[in-house]
């Protein structure tokens, strides 16, 4: 059983008539549905958003999450630094954490990263293929060599992350520009992995690819038990 929590900012889909069209439940709503569709995996999923009590994510809840689920745009600000302090501390412990498209500009991936994350994007609607890089990685298990999502915001580089200890998925798109798309990284006992897709206008997550993406995302990321992390002086 891996108990996984998706926060979700969960404004865009209020606020805008286009979005709320695409998402009318919240992005966290049709990721959890993407995530419970398969049978083989025993998640325990809960959702988590900005305007709740602490996001949603009182010590508690962090406290027996698994694997974190990110998306947030255009109130990455409001999240208070207690909480980004707080899931920081829980990957370091072991928490995996996977953030998605524009949540590359999060507190909690921008303090786990150290660098600025900006990169270049265009909201154009044209076509992206991804293509595996890795194709030995378990976040890989089971994709095509290549996929396409035909309406998407174009990201590219320079993305500016340190350079991920695995790189799972490289994106083109039709404008010409790349995009390093599955980054996979290690923090303290934790892991994390970035994964592009999923501007608000478009039904990306309701895709069965990007769905099986973010399905072994959960598995890879999910805690091992590891070795206790013993520090200080010693006797
Ligand atoms: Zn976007």
């Amino acid at each position: 059983m891996v108990a996984l929590t998706i926060w979700n900012e969960y404004r865009h889909e209020r606020e805008h008539d286009a979005v709320g069209e695409v998402y009318p439940d919240g992005i966290h709503a049709t990721i959890a549905g993407a995530l419970e569709s398969d049978p083989e995996r025993d998640l325990e999923i809960r959702t988590a958003t900005l305007d709740e009590p602490d996001h949603g994510l009182p010590p508690d809840v962090l406290e027996k999450t698994d694997v974190l689920c990110w998306w947030g745009h255009e109130a990455h600000d409001e999240v208070a630094d207690e909480v980004v302090a707080r899931v920081q501390e829980r990957v370091l412990e072991g928490m995996g954490l996977i953030v998605l498209h524009s949540a590359h500009f999060s507190k909690p991936f921008k303090r786990l990263m150290g660098t600025s994350c900006d990169l270049q994007y265009r909201e154009d609607g044209g076509r992206e293929r991804l293509w595996v890089v890795d194709p030995g990685h378990p976040i890989a298990d089971g994709v095509a060599e290549s996929f396409d999502l035909p309406r998407t915001e174009m990201y590219g580089e320079p993305f500016d992350v340190p350079e991920p200890d695995r790189l799972v998925f490289v994106s083109w798109f039709e404008g010409g520009e790349v995009f390093r798309s599955g980054c996979c990284y290690r923090r303290g006992k934790g892991r994390i992995f970035y994964f592009r897709p999923g501007h608000e206008t478009y039904p990306i997550y309701e895709d069965e690819n990007v769905g099986r993406v973010l399905r072994n995302a959960v598995d890879w990321a999910s805690p091992t038990e590891g070795s206790p992390r013993t520090f200080g002086k010693r006797d």
